[in-house]
Protein backbone atom coordinates (compact mmCIF):
# COMPACT_ATOMS: atom_id res chain seq x y z
CA UNK A 1 0.00 0.00 0.00
CA UNK A 2 1.41 3.01 -0.80
CA UNK A 3 2.00 6.07 1.85
CA UNK A 4 -0.73 8.29 -0.15
CA UNK A 5 -3.45 5.64 0.10
CA UNK A 6 -2.71 4.81 3.69
CA UNK A 7 -3.02 8.45 4.15
CA UNK A 8 -6.27 8.41 2.69
CA UNK A 9 -7.49 5.53 4.79
CA UNK A 10 -6.19 7.39 8.01
CA UNK A 11 -8.44 10.26 6.80
CA UNK A 12 -11.58 7.73 6.18
CA UNK A 13 -11.29 6.33 9.71
CA UNK A 14 -11.01 9.73 11.15
CA UNK A 15 -13.99 11.18 9.89
CA UNK A 16 -16.15 7.95 10.12
CA UNK A 17 -15.26 8.75 14.71
CA UNK A 18 -15.79 11.97 13.93
CA UNK A 19 -19.33 11.69 12.75
CA UNK A 20 -20.16 8.73 14.90
CA UNK A 21 -18.72 10.77 18.04
CA UNK A 22 -21.09 13.97 16.45
CA UNK A 23 -23.86 11.54 16.22
CA UNK A 24 -23.40 10.10 20.13
CA UNK A 25 -23.31 13.96 21.40
CA UNK A 26 -26.40 14.84 19.05
CA UNK A 27 -28.63 12.05 20.00
CA UNK A 28 -27.10 13.16 24.12
CA UNK A 29 -28.43 16.30 23.64
CA UNK A 30 -31.88 15.56 22.21
CA UNK A 31 -32.76 12.57 24.92
CA UNK A 32 -31.38 15.82 27.30
CA UNK A 33 -34.00 18.07 25.85
CA UNK A 34 -36.67 15.80 25.64
CA UNK A 35 -36.36 14.83 29.53
CA UNK A 36 -35.89 18.28 30.26
CA UNK A 37 -39.34 19.36 28.53
CA UNK A 38 -41.29 16.31 29.86
CA UNK A 39 -40.07 16.85 33.33
CA UNK A 40 -39.66 20.26 34.12
CA UNK A 41 -43.35 20.57 34.17
CA UNK A 42 -44.05 17.87 36.87
CA UNK A 43 -43.30 21.01 39.06
CA UNK A 44 -45.01 24.15 37.28
CA UNK A 45 -43.17 27.55 36.98
CA UNK A 46 -42.49 30.39 34.59
CA UNK A 47 -40.11 32.91 34.72
CA UNK A 48 -41.09 36.51 35.42
CA UNK A 49 -39.27 39.01 32.59
CA UNK A 50 -37.95 42.43 34.58
CA UNK A 51 -41.11 44.21 34.37
CA UNK A 52 -43.35 41.85 35.28
CA UNK A 53 -40.79 41.22 38.12
CA UNK A 54 -40.58 44.68 39.71
CA UNK A 55 -44.35 43.93 39.74
CA UNK A 56 -44.20 40.74 41.67
CA UNK A 57 -41.99 42.64 44.16
CA UNK A 58 -43.85 45.31 44.53
CA UNK A 59 -46.94 43.34 45.40
CA UNK A 60 -45.41 42.36 48.00
CA UNK A 61 -47.09 45.18 50.62
CA UNK A 62 -47.74 43.22 53.63
CA UNK A 63 -43.50 42.43 53.99
CA UNK A 64 -42.32 45.91 52.82
CA UNK A 65 -44.51 47.36 55.41
CA UNK A 66 -43.09 45.87 58.01
CA UNK A 67 -39.49 47.15 57.07
CA UNK A 68 -37.99 48.66 60.22
CA UNK A 69 -35.34 52.13 60.13
CA UNK A 70 -32.41 48.90 60.73
CA UNK A 71 -33.71 46.93 57.64
CA UNK A 72 -33.60 49.50 55.29
CA UNK A 73 -30.12 50.95 56.35
CA UNK A 74 -28.15 47.85 56.21
CA UNK A 75 -29.69 46.95 53.10
CA UNK A 76 -28.64 50.07 51.26
CA UNK A 77 -25.66 50.42 53.31
CA UNK A 78 -26.66 54.33 54.05
CA UNK A 79 -27.32 55.61 57.46
CA UNK A 80 -31.27 57.99 57.02
CA UNK A 81 -31.90 55.64 54.13
CA UNK A 82 -35.93 55.74 52.97
CA UNK A 83 -38.02 52.99 52.26
CA UNK A 84 -38.77 54.97 48.67
CA UNK A 85 -34.94 54.45 47.85
CA UNK A 86 -34.92 51.25 48.80
CA UNK A 87 -37.71 50.28 46.80
CA UNK A 88 -36.11 52.22 43.74
CA UNK A 89 -32.89 50.26 44.11
CA UNK A 90 -34.57 46.81 44.88
CA UNK A 91 -36.52 47.00 41.85
CA UNK A 92 -33.87 48.41 39.54
CA UNK A 93 -32.31 45.04 39.78
CA UNK A 94 -34.62 42.68 38.43
CA UNK A 95 -33.51 41.93 35.06
CA UNK A 96 -34.97 39.93 32.35
CA UNK A 97 -33.79 36.19 32.22
CA UNK A 98 -32.36 34.75 28.83
CA UNK A 99 -33.05 31.68 26.94
CA UNK A 100 -29.86 29.64 28.27
CA UNK A 101 -31.10 30.85 31.50
CA UNK A 102 -34.52 29.57 31.33
CA UNK A 103 -32.99 25.81 30.00
CA UNK A 104 -31.04 25.56 32.90
CA UNK A 105 -33.31 26.34 35.18
CA UNK A 106 -35.97 24.04 33.73
CA UNK A 107 -33.22 21.09 33.25
CA UNK A 108 -32.63 21.31 37.42
CA UNK A 109 -36.10 21.49 38.06
CA UNK A 110 -36.67 18.38 35.72
CA UNK A 111 -33.97 16.55 37.93
CA UNK A 112 -35.80 17.54 40.63
CA UNK A 113 -39.35 15.73 39.14
CA UNK A 114 -37.03 12.72 38.12
CA UNK A 115 -35.88 12.14 41.81
CA UNK A 116 -38.97 12.58 43.25
CA UNK A 117 -40.58 10.10 40.80
CA UNK A 118 -37.67 7.97 41.47
CA UNK A 119 -37.96 7.90 45.01
CA UNK A 120 -41.48 7.56 45.66
CA UNK A 121 -41.60 11.29 47.25
CA UNK A 122 -44.83 13.30 46.80
CA UNK A 123 -45.06 16.79 48.15
CA UNK A 124 -48.30 18.96 48.70
CA UNK A 125 -49.12 21.42 45.99
CA UNK A 126 -48.09 24.72 45.50
CA UNK A 127 -49.15 27.64 43.62
CA UNK A 128 -47.44 28.10 40.34
CA UNK A 129 -43.79 29.35 41.05
CA UNK A 130 -42.39 32.68 39.60
CA UNK A 131 -38.52 32.67 39.20
CA UNK A 132 -37.71 36.53 39.13
CA UNK A 133 -33.48 37.47 38.43
CA UNK A 134 -31.79 39.74 40.31
CA UNK A 135 -28.90 41.45 41.04
CA UNK A 136 -29.62 41.01 44.76
CA UNK A 137 -27.27 43.51 46.35
CA UNK A 138 -30.27 44.83 48.37
CA UNK A 139 -30.68 41.56 49.98
CA UNK A 140 -27.11 41.58 51.04
CA UNK A 141 -25.73 39.45 47.54
CA UNK A 142 -27.69 36.59 48.62
CA UNK A 143 -27.86 33.91 45.99
CA UNK A 144 -31.93 33.42 46.71
CA UNK A 145 -34.93 34.52 48.53
CA UNK A 146 -38.81 33.65 48.22
CA UNK A 147 -42.00 35.79 48.94
CA UNK A 148 -45.20 33.35 48.38
CA UNK A 149 -44.24 31.23 45.45
CA UNK A 150 -41.81 34.05 43.57
CA UNK A 151 -38.41 32.31 44.32
CA UNK A 152 -36.00 35.46 43.59
CA UNK A 153 -32.75 33.88 42.59
CA UNK A 154 -29.08 35.86 41.93
CA UNK A 155 -28.50 37.06 38.57
CA UNK A 156 -24.73 36.44 38.73
CA UNK A 157 -25.22 33.31 40.27
CA UNK A 158 -27.48 32.14 37.71
CA UNK A 159 -25.40 33.54 34.48
CA UNK A 160 -22.24 31.63 36.03
CA UNK A 161 -24.03 28.36 36.71
CA UNK A 162 -26.16 28.32 33.41
CA UNK A 163 -22.51 28.51 31.62
CA UNK A 164 -20.67 26.25 33.99
CA UNK A 165 -23.15 23.21 34.66
CA UNK A 166 -21.73 21.22 31.86
CA UNK A 167 -18.77 20.77 34.68
CA UNK A 168 -19.50 17.31 36.65
CA UNK A 169 -20.39 18.60 40.19
CA UNK A 170 -20.20 22.13 39.21
CA UNK A 171 -24.12 22.88 39.65
CA UNK A 172 -24.73 21.23 43.31
CA UNK A 173 -25.04 24.35 45.10
CA UNK A 174 -27.30 26.05 42.75
CA UNK A 175 -29.55 22.54 43.16
CA UNK A 176 -29.12 22.52 47.00
CA UNK A 177 -30.31 26.15 46.22
CA UNK A 178 -33.08 25.03 44.36
CA UNK A 179 -34.44 22.68 46.82
CA UNK A 180 -33.92 25.25 49.43
CA UNK A 181 -36.36 27.88 47.89
CA UNK A 182 -38.87 25.27 47.17
CA UNK A 183 -38.66 24.42 50.47
CA UNK A 184 -40.22 28.18 51.67
CA UNK A 185 -42.77 27.49 48.89
CA UNK A 186 -44.27 24.31 49.79
CA UNK A 187 -44.11 25.18 53.36
CA UNK A 188 -46.11 28.38 52.98
CA UNK A 189 -48.74 27.21 51.32
CA UNK A 190 -49.02 23.77 53.10
CA UNK A 191 -49.59 24.67 57.04
CA UNK A 192 -49.68 21.27 57.96
CA UNK A 193 -46.59 20.12 55.86
CA UNK A 194 -45.17 23.03 57.73
CA UNK A 195 -45.79 21.77 61.52
CA UNK A 196 -44.73 18.56 60.76
CA UNK A 197 -41.61 19.71 59.24
CA UNK A 198 -40.42 22.00 62.27
CA UNK A 199 -41.47 19.21 64.89
CA UNK A 200 -38.32 17.39 63.53
CA UNK A 201 -36.53 20.14 65.34
CA UNK A 202 -38.44 20.46 68.23
CA UNK A 203 -40.40 23.87 67.36
CA UNK A 204 -44.14 23.94 67.88
CA UNK A 205 -46.17 26.53 65.37
CA UNK A 206 -48.90 28.49 67.64
CA UNK A 207 -52.29 30.00 65.96
CA UNK A 208 -50.61 33.72 66.08
CA UNK A 209 -47.49 35.19 65.49
CA UNK A 210 -45.62 36.40 68.49
CA UNK A 211 -45.34 40.22 68.67
CA UNK A 212 -41.24 41.47 68.52
CA UNK A 213 -40.49 43.36 71.46
CA UNK A 214 -39.07 46.75 71.64
CA UNK A 215 -35.57 45.25 72.49
CA UNK A 216 -35.80 42.94 69.43
CA UNK A 217 -38.06 45.52 67.29
CA UNK A 218 -35.22 48.45 66.94
CA UNK A 219 -32.25 45.81 66.03
CA UNK A 220 -34.39 43.61 63.76
CA UNK A 221 -33.33 41.96 60.32
CA UNK A 222 -36.19 41.35 57.89
CA UNK A 223 -35.99 38.20 56.05
CA UNK A 224 -38.35 37.28 53.17
CA UNK A 225 -37.83 33.62 53.41
CA UNK A 226 -39.36 34.12 57.25
CA UNK A 227 -43.07 35.43 56.96
CA UNK A 228 -44.33 34.32 60.80
CA UNK A 229 -42.64 34.40 63.64
CA UNK A 230 -44.68 32.13 65.46
CA UNK A 231 -42.87 28.87 66.00
CA UNK A 232 -41.17 28.46 69.30
CA UNK A 233 -38.85 25.91 71.47
CA UNK A 234 -38.04 25.35 74.57
CA UNK A 235 -34.77 25.88 75.67
CA UNK A 236 -32.44 25.73 78.53
CA UNK A 237 -31.22 29.21 79.93
CA UNK A 238 -29.97 29.83 83.18
CA UNK A 239 -31.02 26.02 84.29
CA UNK A 240 -34.75 26.81 83.53
CA UNK A 241 -37.02 26.12 80.58
CA UNK A 242 -37.90 29.26 78.63
CA UNK A 243 -40.15 28.35 75.77
CA UNK A 244 -38.50 31.40 73.03
CA UNK A 245 -39.34 31.66 69.69
CA UNK A 246 -36.04 33.14 66.94
CA UNK A 247 -35.44 36.50 65.64
CA UNK A 248 -32.60 37.71 63.50
CA UNK A 249 -30.74 41.33 64.54
CA UNK A 250 -28.38 43.27 64.21
CA UNK A 251 -26.01 43.24 66.95
CA UNK A 252 -25.28 47.58 66.41
CA UNK A 253 -27.00 49.57 64.87
CA UNK A 254 -25.94 50.64 61.05
CA UNK A 255 -23.92 53.80 62.25
CA UNK A 256 -22.04 51.66 64.51
CA UNK A 257 -21.88 48.62 61.89
CA UNK A 258 -19.62 51.41 59.75
CA UNK A 259 -17.03 51.31 61.76
CA UNK A 260 -16.62 47.76 62.65
CA UNK A 261 -15.46 44.65 60.51
CA UNK A 262 -17.40 41.89 61.81
CA UNK A 263 -20.29 40.44 60.62
CA UNK A 264 -22.91 42.03 63.04
CA UNK A 265 -26.19 40.17 62.67
CA UNK A 266 -26.80 37.46 65.00
CA UNK A 267 -30.15 34.73 65.79
CA UNK A 268 -31.54 35.97 69.02
CA UNK A 269 -34.45 33.72 71.43
CA UNK A 270 -37.27 35.74 72.08
CA UNK A 271 -39.70 34.64 75.22
CA UNK A 272 -42.90 34.00 74.16
CA UNK A 273 -44.47 35.56 77.51
CA UNK A 274 -44.08 38.96 76.16
CA UNK A 275 -41.55 39.95 78.02
CA UNK A 276 -38.66 43.02 76.70
CA UNK A 277 -35.95 40.73 76.51
CA UNK A 278 -34.25 38.28 74.31
CA UNK A 279 -31.18 35.99 75.11
CA UNK A 280 -28.45 35.02 72.71
CA UNK A 281 -27.82 31.07 71.57
CA UNK A 282 -24.81 30.65 73.90
CA UNK A 283 -27.46 31.31 77.07
CA UNK A 284 -29.28 28.39 75.27
CA UNK A 285 -27.59 25.36 76.55
CA UNK A 286 -29.35 23.30 74.48
CA UNK A 287 -29.49 25.39 71.38
CA UNK A 288 -27.70 22.44 69.27
CA UNK A 289 -29.82 19.87 70.83
CA UNK A 290 -32.99 21.82 69.55
CA UNK A 291 -31.56 22.90 65.86
CA UNK A 292 -29.43 20.05 65.30
CA UNK A 293 -26.29 20.53 63.49
CA UNK A 294 -26.40 19.78 59.99
CA UNK A 295 -26.75 23.11 58.61
CA UNK A 296 -25.59 26.31 60.54
CA UNK A 297 -27.85 28.45 58.99
CA UNK A 298 -30.12 28.44 62.58
CA UNK A 299 -31.43 32.08 62.26
CA UNK A 300 -35.09 30.56 62.32
CA UNK A 301 -36.81 27.27 62.08
CA UNK A 302 -37.77 27.74 58.61
CA UNK A 303 -34.30 28.20 57.42
CA UNK A 304 -33.14 25.54 59.49
CA UNK A 305 -35.50 22.99 57.67
CA UNK A 306 -34.99 24.56 54.24
CA UNK A 307 -31.36 23.54 54.69
CA UNK A 308 -32.52 20.40 55.73
CA UNK A 309 -35.11 19.81 53.38
CA UNK A 310 -32.14 20.40 50.87
CA UNK A 311 -30.08 17.89 51.84
CA UNK A 312 -32.57 15.60 52.13
CA UNK A 313 -34.06 15.57 48.64
CA UNK A 314 -30.27 16.14 47.26
CA UNK A 315 -28.26 13.89 49.03
CA UNK A 316 -29.98 11.54 50.32
CA UNK A 317 -29.85 9.96 54.08
CA UNK A 318 -25.99 9.18 53.05
CA UNK A 319 -24.98 12.59 52.47
CA UNK A 320 -22.77 14.38 50.75
CA UNK A 321 -20.04 12.04 49.05
CA UNK A 322 -21.70 9.46 51.93
CA UNK A 323 -20.69 11.24 54.61
CA UNK A 324 -23.53 11.19 56.89
CA UNK A 325 -25.15 13.65 58.92
CA UNK A 326 -24.18 14.81 62.04
CA UNK A 327 -28.00 14.60 63.35
CA UNK A 328 -29.59 11.79 60.19
CA UNK A 329 -32.86 11.62 62.25
CA UNK A 330 -33.92 15.07 61.00
CA UNK A 331 -33.06 13.58 57.58
CA UNK A 332 -34.80 10.88 57.90
CA UNK A 333 -37.56 12.28 59.40
CA UNK A 334 -38.16 14.61 56.29
CA UNK A 335 -37.96 11.82 53.68
CA UNK A 336 -40.85 9.75 56.07
CA UNK A 337 -42.74 12.80 55.86
CA UNK A 338 -42.74 12.93 51.96
CA UNK A 339 -42.68 9.17 51.40
CA UNK A 340 -46.29 8.68 52.76
ZN1 LIG B 1 -34.19 30.49 52.84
Amino acid sequence: MSISTKNQNKKKNFKRVFKIIAIIIAAFVAINICVTIIFTQKIPHRYASAEEGKELMLSNTEYYSNYTQNDIEFRLKKSGATMEELLEVSTNEIRDYNIIEKYFIDHEIAKMAIKLAWNGYTFPETDEIVFVKSDMSVEMGNSGYTHGTQIYLNSGFVTIYSVLSIIPGFSDFFDELLWHEYFHCLSRCNPAFRTKMYSLIHFNVADTDFALPPCVQERYLSNPDVEHHDAYATFMIDGQEVDCFTAWITTMDYAQAQLEDDSCTTVVLVPIDGSDTYYTREQATNFDDVFGTNTGYVIDPEECMADNFAYAMFYGIKGKNGKGYPNPEIIQGVIDIVKR
